[in-house]
This record gives structure tokens, C-alpha cells and sequence, in this order.
């Protein structure tokens, strides 16, 4: 059973300083969350996580992170320039982006932070936007063709198989690249791959890990470049379902250690930092979107109508994802009823959940949606004048703070030419 961070009454108290929708974040599970993956890969040198920020662009959120000694992942403009404004620099910065824009390249750049490239002909497009190559570079491998391990229904629309995804460079290339970077004057050495999103195996990071691993060992035969850390990027899930089981990033933690002894420490590679992007795992379990109960409607279903709808939170609609719901207040009561819940937009797949057994639900009732702190709030939009909702932190000493305020009319209006 999934447990709200946030009880009835303290949601009550919060909703009638905040009101509904929005997304609120647990600020004690994610620093457990942050210290727990620490733990897991204290055995490696100089490991760090860097947050993907596009999962919760939210300086106060970043802020922690920074506390807890996370760097962030950055893949825009505006991401990068938020991670200056929280004080992030230099090797707390990684830049993994694709299809990137020359600006982005230079602010990254003056940042001192780490260029993950996504393709070879970025090479010539880096030494020409910035005038020469950094000394320390990444590059992003995508080995191609099928990979099954653990990857849910959804994390599959996230990144598609190797081989149909957009992502990367491929094995010649990496050669490649490594050798003109060399020549270009790079000295220190990375590499990046996202195989898979949203996992459910322990078996993940540890299968990628070995791949990354071996290759690096066949990367510095070839071309003599030091390589100094590998990146195994975001992908590791949550169990958005109640009746899947978690996964324990101490078991990945040393999976990833046995394959690091075995490939890397005999290749004299044992000095190989290692890094991680994740998003999804840091934060979708500590964050809740919070909405009220307007509308009952029986026509050929039973629907629940919302004060939140797809712009708060677009995950079920555009993937068809599972989010749990909590009906506030009724946790211990029978789920006997089928309801559909849905949003106000005007499209058929604003639903939150089809055909839900949940308790009995009245009108004004308080639900959870779970697991909504990563790619929550962060994809929403403004579709049908739908603005975006406030964000709340709960704060380890139980009291709220306000991080983001809901939009206004006004922001919405402020980009239009009126006359
Ligand atoms: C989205 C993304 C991540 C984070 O993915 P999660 O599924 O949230 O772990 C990490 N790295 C890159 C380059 C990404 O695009």
C-alpha cells in the first residue's frame, strides 16, 4: 500500500493557505533518499550523482540536492542558467543535451561545466562556437539494436530501443571521437549512455555499467586517451504500482562495484569515477499532487471530476502511466466503486485513472496522486488557459514553505501582443 507523505488534517491546514491543485515535496524523503544512493557508491572514488533538473526545475529543490553534494544535469539554456543562479559550478555542472543550439555549448562552456557530446559532428560545432575543445569531454554511446532489461511499458515510449532512439553515437563513432578530441587537445576523458527508462531491476545500472565498462577498457587500448569517469546516467524507476517491488539501489550500488572489479580494476582502471543523472529515483516518490473533488458525473461511467487535469501533471496522458491515488481520509475504507478521474481540458485523455477501484468518493474530498515529483509539475502546460499549479515544500521540521506560486492570468497574458 502506497502511504501519503502528508496526512488528512495537514492537508486541510496547507489547502486552506494554498488551495488546490498543487504538487507538494517532501523535503526529509529526499534527503534520505540522496544519502542512501551516497551510500551505495561511497566504494567509488569521487562518484556523484547530478540531478537531471528536468525532472524538478525548482531552485529549492536544487538547493537541497546541492546540500546533500549533488551536482545537476543540465540540457538547455534555461537549465543551465538556473543551476548558475543556485550557485552550481565548474564540475558541479554536467551538460548532456542533444540537437544543441551554439549558445547553450558557449554558456556551458563559461560555466566550466562538463560537455556530454550526443554526436561526432559536435566536435567541429563546439571548437567552432567556443574556439577550442575543453580539457576534460564526454561522449554519449548508444550501442544500437534492442534493449530488454527491466524497462516498463512507459519507460519504453520514454527512450525507445538503442537502435530507433536519437540519442548517442555509435561504436566506430566513439573511436572516433575520442581520437579527434585527443588530437583537438582533450585530456581527460568520459562516457555516457541511457539505455533504458524508468526500470524496475536491480540488474540495470549493473548490465549497463559492464557494457560502459568494457568499452572504456577498449576505448583507452585504442586510442590511449585517459578516461577518467563514466556516466551512467538517469533510468533507474519507482514503482509507480503499488504491487511493484522496489528497486534497492544498495543491490545496484554493488552490482555496479562487482563489475567495476572485474573489467575495470584489471584493465589498471581502478581510478574511473563514476557518475549518475538520475531524476525519476530521486524524486517522483517524494512529491504529491494534491487535488479537491468539484464534480460527480454518471452517464455510461462513473466520473470523478477535478480541480487538476493534464497540465499539472501529463504523465497518464501522454503515456498512458499509472499514477496511485489516495482518497484522503479513506484509506482504510473498502475500494468497491469503478471511477474514472478526470480534468477539465478538452480532451478525452485528460483522465488521471479509467475504470479505478477506489472508496466511495464525495465531492470536496482531498486526493493524492503518488509519485509525482519527477516529470510532474516540470512537463506542465498552459493548453485550454490551464495554468501551472503552485509548489510546496514540506519542510523536515513539518512546516510548508512555498517554492513556486501557481500562475496567474496575468503570466499567462504577458507574452501576448495586445494591440
Ligand atoms: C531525462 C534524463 C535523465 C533523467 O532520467 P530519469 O528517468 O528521470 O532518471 C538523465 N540524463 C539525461 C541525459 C536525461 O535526458
Amino acid at each position: 500500500m502506497k502511504k501519503p507523505f502528508v496526512s488528512l488534517e495537514q492537508l486541510e491546514t496547507i489547502a486552506a493557505q494554498y488551495p488546490t491543485p498543487f504538487h507538494i515535496y517532501d523535503e526529509a524523503g529526499i534527503r534520505d533518499t540522496a544519502r542512501v544512493l551516497y551510500k551505495a557508491f561511497a566504494w567509488n572514488p569521487g562518484y556523484r550523482e547530478y540531478f537531471a533538473v528536468k525532472a524538478t526545475p525548482n531552485p529549492q529543490i536544487l538547493k537541497i540536492l546541492k546540500e546533500e553534494g549533488c551536482g545537476v544535469d543540465c540540457s538547455s539554456l534555461t537549465e543551465l542558467m538556473m543551476a548558475q543562479r543556485c550557485g552550481f559550478a565548474g564540475d558541479e555542472i554536467m551538460f548532456s543535451s542533444n540537437d544543441t543550439p551554439a549558445e547553450e555549448f558557449a554558456l556551458a562552456a563559461k560555466l566550466g561545466a562538463t560537455i556530454n557530446l550526443d554526436d561526432i559532428s559536435h566536435i567541429e560545432f563546439l571548437k567552432d562556437t567556443i574556439g577550442s575543445i575543453p580539457k576534460k569531454i564526454s561522449c554519449r554511446y548508444n550501442p544500437g539494436g534492442t534493449f530488454t532489461l527491466g524497462e516498463s511499458e512507459e519507460g519504453f515510449q520514454v527512450m525507445d530501443n538503442p537502435g530507433q532512439a536519437k540519442y548517442g553515437m555509435t561504436r566506430e563513432q566513439m573511436t572516433q571521437a575520442f581520437r579527434t578530441l585527443k588530437e583537438l587537445g582533450a585530456e581527460e576523458f568520459g562516457i555516457h549512455a541511457f539505455l533504458a527508462s524508468n526500470t524496475l531491476s536491480n540488474e540495470y545500472y549493473p548490465a549497463l555499467a559492464a557494457i560502459l565498462f568494457r568499452m572504456a577498457v577498449e576505448l583507452k587500448e585504442e586510442t590511449g586517451c585517459h578516461i577518467t569517469f563514466i556516466n551512467l546516467s538517469g533510468g533507474v524507476g519507482v514503482p509507480y504500482r503499488p504491487e511493484q517491488p522496489a528497486n534497492d539501489i544498495a543491490v545496484i550500488g554493488e552490482g555496479v562495484r562487482r563489475a567495476y572489479e572485474e573489467i575495470l580494476v584489471p584493465a589498471g582502471m581502478g581510478d574511473v569515477s563514476l557518475c549518475t543523472e538520475l531524476g525519476r529515483f530521486m524524486l517522483a516518490p517524494n512529491g504529491h499532487l494534491v487535488t479537491r473533488v468539484l464534480h460527480e458525473k454518471k452517464t455510461y461511467k462513473d466520473y470523478i471530476g477535478v480541480d487538476a487535469c493534464a497540465a499539472n501533471l501529463m504523465r497518464p496522458a501522454m503515456y498512458g502511466a499509472y499514477h496511485h491515488i489516495t482518497v484522503m481520509g479513506k484509506e482504510n475504507a473498502p475500494c468497491d466503486h469503478m471511477y474514472d478521474v478526470t480534468g477539465a481540458l478538452c480532451e478525452n485523455n485528460d483522465k488521471f485513472a479509467i475504470d479505478r477501484m477506489l472508496p466511495e468518493i464525495q465531492i470536496g474530498d482531498l486526493l493524492v496522486i503518488h509519485d509525482t515529483g519527477a516529470h510532474g509539475h516540470a512537463m506542465g502546460y498552459q493548453y485550454n488557459g490551464r495554468l501551472r499549479s503552485a509548489e510546496l515544500l514540506l519542510q523536515t521540521d513539518g512546516s510548508v514553505r512555498l517554492i513556486r506560486r501557481a500562475e496567474t492570468p496575468e503570466d499567462y497574458f504577458a507574452t501576448a501582443i495586445w494591440d
